[in-house]
């Protein structure tokens, strides 16, 4: 019986638990946190990573649990309305892709496999041995044949595997800052945008939450107080329940790079491996199709295939990040001025279809820049 053990419970760590019980392996998963981490923000699942979902059975609950997002408002400083848009359209998303909550989708993912894998709580990895022996914080030492690292952008096992972080890192050169606020707008699934030069901030509540998120995207290396320091429109009070909140996650939006994802018996999924960054918006999907191609591709004996299979389908969507972040995070206000003029303008220009592909298309591409094969009948 082959043992594999999986560092991290969130998409990618249980979406790999769930495919290889499917090829019969023994698994156990370790994750830091006391429990599977519910909550978090909406995240969009697109292309080949929505036939991952429909092989697992999951696409009809995946779809009961739909943020239902409708439209997106620019807001200027003083909080008149500058342009409105598809929620769809803004979120890069054509119709049958998916949004969710990451918590729902986790929860969905942990409670598919949860009778059937072993779940460490509350514990990590701090070491791993030739012999696949492996140390924890608090469990005893165990012999795994595999250990999967599916512990996000900042991995506990790539470092302990690979080396420091630093060497795969690649910054984007902006920061994202989210936390859960009081729902001050009265937002109903939508969401509510305000544009300042190298600084976006949003806020959106969805039809699973009655909280709203505060989302902040801002170039340069400030933290978020800083760098919004002086910013209109709702900006001050958001900036306050930020303070307040309970779960405030600030990061650099960085990419992963590495020339393999597997040493040895360690191989790395997800973020971990191949984080393509928030800006992407395609990290849930390739956390989904890489944990299947693994899966897969492991229970045809090799790790090689696993390389060989994601490697074209990792750097298309890994382009999206610089790219996307651009148009999100415009640098003066004479870009904020065409963007908006252009959003208004959309539904009535003549190449508004070749205007939609290009903000949508690009995405849509990669995100089908894999065929899966068929390795589960
Ligand atoms: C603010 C924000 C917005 C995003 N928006 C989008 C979006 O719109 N669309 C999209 O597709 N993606 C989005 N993403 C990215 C998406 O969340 C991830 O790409 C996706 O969740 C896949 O991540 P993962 O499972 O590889 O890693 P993560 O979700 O980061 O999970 C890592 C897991 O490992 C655990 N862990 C960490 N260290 C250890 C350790 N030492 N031992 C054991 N466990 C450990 C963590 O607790 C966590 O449960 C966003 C990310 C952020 C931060």
């Amino acid at each position: 019986m082959t043992n594999i053990l999986i560092s991290g419970a969130s998409v990618a760590g249980t979406a790999t638990a769930y495919w290889l019980r499917r090829h019969g392996f023994t698994v156990t998963v370790v994750e830091r946190a006391p429990e599977i981490r519910k909550g978090g923000y909406k995240v969009d699942i697109r292309g080949a990573a929505l036939t991952v979902i429909e092989r697992m059975g999951l696409l009809r609950a995946v779809r009961a649990h739909s943020t239902e997002m409708t439209i997106a408002t620019n807001y200027d400083a003083r909080g008149r309305v500058m342009a409105t848009m598809d929620a769809d359209l803004f979120g890069g998303r054509h119709k049958d892709d998916a949004e969710i909550m990451r918590g729902d989708l986790t929860e969905l993912l942990y409670e598919l496999t949860r009778d059937e894998v072993e779940y460490v709580f509350d514990d990590s990895i701090t070491a791993i041995g030739e012999d696949g022996t492996v140390t924890f914080e608090r469990s005893a030492p165990r012999r795994f044949d595999y250990v999967v690292g599916a512990d996000g952008v900042h991995s506990n096992v790539r470092k302990l595997a690979f080396g420091e972080e630093k060497q795969f890192a690649r910054d984007l050169g902006y920061q994202i800052a989210i936390a859960t606020v009081p729902n001050h707008l009265g937002l109903d699934r939508e969401e509510a945008v305000h544009l300042a030069p190298g600084r976006t901030a949003n806020v959106y509540s969805t039809k699973q939450d009655g909280d709203a998120k505060a989302l902040f995207m801002w170039s340069g290396e400030q933290d978020v107080h800083e760098a919004f320091a002086g910013v209109g429109w709702e900006v001050p009070k958001l900036l306050e329940a930020v303070r307040q909140s309970d779960d405030f996650y600030r990061d650099t939006l960085t990419q992963i790079h590495m020339d393999s994802w597997s040493k040895g018996r360690v191989v790395l999924v997800g973020d971990a491996g191949y984080c393509a960054s928030p800006a992407s918006g395609q990290g849930t999907s390739l956390a989904l199709v890489g944990a299947y191609v693994l899966a897969g591709e492991l229970a045809g004996g090799s790790l090689d295939g696993y390389e060989r299979e994601m490697r074209h389908f990792v750097e298309e969507n890994q382009k999206l990040g610089p790219t996307n972040i651009k148009g999100i995070v415009l640098a003066s206000a004479g870009m904020i001025w065409f963007q908006l003029k252009m959003i208004k303008l959309l539904p009535r220009l003549p190449w508004k279809d070749a205007m939609i592909d290009r903000i949508a298309g690009g995405i849509g591409r990669a995100a089908n820049a894999i065929s899966l094969k068929n390795y589960v009948e």
